[in-house]
């Protein structure tokens, strides 16, 4: 294989902004996705929709915070659905898969990174495993897009697994939809039946420990997308665990079915059309960057020299040990900053993160792992790679300046 200047690995939103940016910059890029389709959690677990991302303006306008490759890629997808038929979560692959071609990015699906060669501070090649075997790829400059931090762990760095005080994550959930259901009479009906759900839940009758039915429509007529499923006190990063895990959400969406077709006029038909392939993972491994991002520095709005990516959505803490959700929002007009430093290891000179698993605590994790904003720090690292590969191949000594310039050129924002 020819040795890249950039290699990404994992395919989600954050992987495909990182991919395609460093490659319209000029920098020839191979992407690894474990997966056969590019999207991650939104294509592998189905997470579905996009948490906002606009805050209010002084004029009481909206303005749109994730912009950049974020806003192409929602614009390539109303222009492939002809916006005729609103959000349709499945044409995101269409798009991504146009523009890694577009770009010239190289993609290897099925291939998994399982380890990495590393020289001092320098990392050499990643070893993947595919279909032909175990076989290592060179290259200049890496990116961890994996969400998990595997390449971050591979490459020795510290890292947080979950919350500070005792390692729990977020609680895991895999997402399902059902079809024929009424969806006026089901929202009409909602109230009643969380009180149902709440009744025996205490019994014991439910399982589930989550505290009420987190649903969304918009995908199709008749049709409910189900959130609402919860695995606590698992660990992401264990193949037992998340074993483990599959099987209990599995568990767990089969009695919502049952549940609700038992129980509501509106889903009497109710048909079980998709369970996510993959359970979703809120929060695993976090790097512990050259800056580690808080809460505090959400809450003060602070203003950060080496801002990258911009945020309001809230702070949204699923809680790790059972029932109860915290939740901190911020004023409509409120926004915060997240930081280059927060993509950048200590112990590495080449390699960034993006995404899910960039260097902030349990609480600010909690609010900046939404796709919009993975998205923009895909951009972020896509970018700085780029640039670092001209000039340095050092991520601690690049032009933050240049990088930002050049993510305003590209339409988005970080002030
Ligand atoms: C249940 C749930 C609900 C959520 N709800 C919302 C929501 O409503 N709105 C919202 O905006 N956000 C939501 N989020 C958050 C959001 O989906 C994720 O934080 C975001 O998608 C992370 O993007 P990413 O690119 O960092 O990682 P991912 O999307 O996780 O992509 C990582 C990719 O890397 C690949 N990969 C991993 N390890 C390897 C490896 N070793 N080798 C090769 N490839 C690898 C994976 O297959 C995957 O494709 C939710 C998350 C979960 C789990």
């Amino acid at each position: 294989m020819k040795k890249y200047d950039l290699i990404v690995i994992g395919g989600g939103l954050s992987g495909v902004a990182a991919a395609v940016c460093a490659s319209r910059q000029g920098a020839s890029v191979l992407l690894v996705e474990r997966n056969g389709s590019l999207g991650g959690a939104m294509s592998n677990c189905s997470v579905y929709p996009f948490m906002w991302y606009s805050v209010k303006t002084e004029s009481g306008e909206n303005r749109e915070l994730s912009d950049g490759i974020f806003k192409e890629m929602c614009n390539r997808h109303k222009a492939l659905t002809d916006g005729t038929n609103g959000y349709q979560p499945e044409f995101f692959k269409f798009v991504l898969d146009d523009m890694v071609c577009e770009s010239g990015v190289d993609v290897l699906f099925h291939t998994q990174l399982i380890d990495v060669m590393k020289d001092k501070r320098t990392l050499k090649s990643v070893r993947l495993a595919g279909k032909e075997g175990v076989y290592d790829a060179e290259a200049d400059f890496f990116i961890d897009a994996t969400g998990d931090g595997d390449l971050l762990f591979y490459s020795g760095c510290e890292f947080q697994l979950g919350r500070e005080k005792d390692y729990l994550c977020q609680p895991m959930t895999t997402c399902f939809r059902l079809c024929n259901i009424d969806t006026k009479a089901f929202e009409d009906d909602k109230k009643r039946l969380e009180a149902l759900y709440s009744e025996k839940r205490a019994s014991g009758e439910i399982k589930n420990p989550r505290e009420n039915i987190l649903t969304f429509l918009g995908i199709g007529d008749g049709i409910v997308h189900f959130n609402t499923t919860r695995i606590i006190k698992r660990d992401p990063t264990s193949s037992i665990d998340i074993s483990r895990a599959e099987i209990e959400a599995r568990r767990q969406v089969l009695e919502m079915y049952k549940f609700l077709r038992e129980n509501s006029e509106s889903c009497k038909n109710a048909t079980l059309i998709s369970i996510a392939p993959e359970i979703g993972v809120r929060e695993s491994r976090k790097l512990k960057g050259v800056y580690i991002l808080t809460a505090d520095d959400l809450k003060n709005c602070v203003d950060f020299e080496d801002s990258i990516a911009l945020g309001n959505y809230h702070i949204d803490i699923h809680n790790p040990e059972g029932t109860g959700t915290y939740i901190h929002w911020f004023a409509p007009h409120e926004y915060y900053r997240i930081p280059y430093r927060s993509l950048l290891p200590k112990e590495t000179d080449n390699l960034l993160v993006a995404g899910r698993c960039l260097s902030a605590t349990h609480e600010a994790h909690s609010a900046v792992r939404i796709m919009p904003i993975c998205a923009c720090l895909g951009e972020a690292a896509g970018v700085a790679a780029a640039v670092s590969l001209k000039t340095t191949k050092n991520a601690h000594t690049v032009n933050i300046a240049k990088v930002q310039d050049i993510i305003i050129k590209n339409g988005g924002q970080i002030h």
